[in-house]
């Protein structure tokens, strides 16, 4: 999924955006109100980490706004542990769920993949396509039963291909989806990933539609 975290605190927000990455999501941090409202205008995020005490204003007032004008988004928020009325305001202005800083990163992982699950309904499930089995929830790839490694990366190109079967995606969704990990993307990139999924799947896996981009077989 695509995560948007808000949060000014360098420490803070870096460690939150390397572990959800870890996890295999792709991460847009931003340090202000403003940023974030421009990230969310643009970009189909499925969740929301928000600091409530930033430079240029409140997350809850920002959390307010948002929930009038969206409702299908996950929020987490994060609150200092001596803000109890600010977490009971949180819950009351659409977030839903939140964590208290110093929070553990690998519980703030399953929080933020428990609430976003809420949105997409129930759980992704596994899907089998000839001799893969995937399992894009968990993070799990079986080929003929074995179970194969899959970096973050490729789940990133996986997720996307998934999310439309049955038809072509583009370099540029892929693109797209890659940039979100906040490195600089080399021209022959998607290239790369798809022939390390080959790779790991067998070559038929993703077919290549010359001119138009790529395809899950199954
Ligand atoms: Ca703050």
């Amino acid at each position: 999924m695509r995560v948007l975290l808000v949060e000014d605190e360098p420490h803070i927000g870096s460690a939150v955006q390397e572990h959800v990455r870890a996890a295999g999501h792709a991460v847009d941090w931003v340090r202000e109100i403003g940023a974030a409202d421009d990230a969310m205008r643009t970009v189909p995020y499925d969740a929301l980490l928000l600091d409530l005490h930033l430079p240029d204003g409140r997350g809850l007032d920002f959390l307010k706004k948002l929930r009038r004008r969206r409702d299908a988004l996950a929020v987490v928020i994060l609150t200092a542990r001596d803000q109890v009325s600010d977490r009971i305001e949180g819950l009351k202005a659409g977030a839903d769920d939140y964590l208290v800083k110093p929070f553990d990163l690998d519980e703030m992982n399953a929080r933020l993949q428990a609430v976003a699950r809420r949105y997409q309904g129930k759980a992704i499930p596994t899907i089998q396509l000839g001799p893969v089995e995937l399992e894009p929830e968990a993070r799990l790839a079986r080929l003929n039963g074995t179970s194969v490694e899959v970096t973050a990366r490729e789940w990133a190109v996986l997720d996307v291909l998934l999310r439309r079967p049955n038809s072509t995606v583009s370099k540029e969704a892929i693109e797209d989806a890659l940039y979100a990990f906040g490195s600089e993307i080399e021209s022959n990139a998607i290239e790369v990933y798809i022939s390390r999924i080959r790779r790991k799947f067998g070559r038929d896996f993703i077919r290549t539609v010359r001119g138009l981009g790529y395809s899950l077989t199954g």
